[in-house]
């Protein structure tokens, strides 16, 4: 199958070169930067030629202005679209911006599925990602025998436009306040005088152990905080689920807390560091760092 793959960056360039092991062929337009290394793969002029010339259409690009940009641009993906064709958005975006260009990509003759994903670089290297899926079941259909190349754990969330990314958003905010419940923790205990490499071994034998204590929890300790998942995009996803839920009318407490210790990390320069780095901001806080 011919696809249409926009946003070769740390996430799209190994999702696209599984798609190509697997004997489809690549069709792409670069903003800035050049082909990936090991990705063969035709580069047309914009998004409305690549629309022109693939079956299906994925994107995967930073954040909602990029995707909407793409979409809605003077030559974007729906200037292009042929009768028929799949869009497949695998970006974390708004899930509010997501039912508008669906319906868009629908007016102009298309279908349109909204399928980010979670397992970072290493998932996407080793096609083991989590797909959360929103759309009709028969556009789901389309798009899983390509979702089964680049991903495991394939869920269609429901049957409306919005609900894979607001599936994401709720796996951003488990993530994020796990990540500031360890960090807590290990501040807590090692002020107190425990060492806390010793309090993260005996806890993850019980009932408060977690992948985010294991992984995440070493990274605190040890105090490396190379991404990883940066900062700055759990940022944006944290933003995302604060401006959805009030759309709402849900207020997300705890969520907004850890919004706002991010924020605090990313004034002290650590945007671009891991998001384990929110640790930093609760030291400064306790006037005490937990690592070396
Ligand atoms: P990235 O910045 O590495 O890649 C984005 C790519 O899109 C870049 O190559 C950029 O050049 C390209 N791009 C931007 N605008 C373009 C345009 N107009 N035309 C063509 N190309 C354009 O970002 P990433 O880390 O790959 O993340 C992509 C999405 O996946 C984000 O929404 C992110 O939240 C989500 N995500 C990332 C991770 C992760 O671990 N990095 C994990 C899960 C989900």
């Amino acid at each position: 199958m011919k696809i249409g793959f926009i946003g070769l960056g740390v996430m799209g360039a190994p999702m696209a070169a599984n798609l190509q092991k697997a004997g489809h062929q690549i069709v792409t337009t670069l903003n800035r930067s050049p082909l990936p290394e090991g990705l063969t793969a035709e580069v047309l002029a914009n998004p409305a030629a690549v629309a022109g010339a693939a079956e299906v259409v994925i994107l995967m690009l930073p954040d909602t202005p990029d995707v909407e940009r793409v979409m809605r641009g003077e030559a974007g993906v729906l200037a292009g679209l042929r009768p028929g064709t799949l869009v497949v958005d695998m970006s974390t975006i708004s899930p509010l911006v997501t039912a508008e260009l669906a319906q868009a990509t629908r007016d102009a003759g298309g279908a349109y599925i909204d399928a980010p994903v979670s397992g970072g670089q290493i998932g996407a290297e080793q096609a083991s990602l989590t797909i959360m899926a929103g759309g009709a079941q028969a556009d789901f259909d389309r798009a899983l025998p390509l979702f089964q190349l680049m991903g495991k754990n394939i869920t269609l969330v429901g049957e409306v436009c919005g609900a894979g990314q607001t599936c994401k958003l709720a796996n951003q905010i488990i993530v994020a306040l796990n990540i500031e419940a360890v960090a807590e923790a290990l501040v807590f205990a090692s002020k107190a005088g425990c060492d806390p490499a010793k309090v993260r071994e005996a806890l993850m034998g019980g009932f408060a152990s977690s992948r985010i204590l294991e992984v995440h929890g070493k990274r605190m300790i040890d105090g490396t905080f190379n991404p990883g998942f940066r900062m700055k995009l759990h940022q944006k996803d944290l933003n995302l689920a604060l401006s959805s839920a009030r759309a709402i009318g849900v207020s997300l407490p705890n969520t907004a807390t850890a919004q706002e210790l991010m924020n605090a990390c990313a004034a002290q320069g650590g945007a671009d560091r891991d998001h384990s780095a929110l640790v930093q901001a609760l030291e400064l806080m306790a006037a005490h760092k937990i690592s070396g």
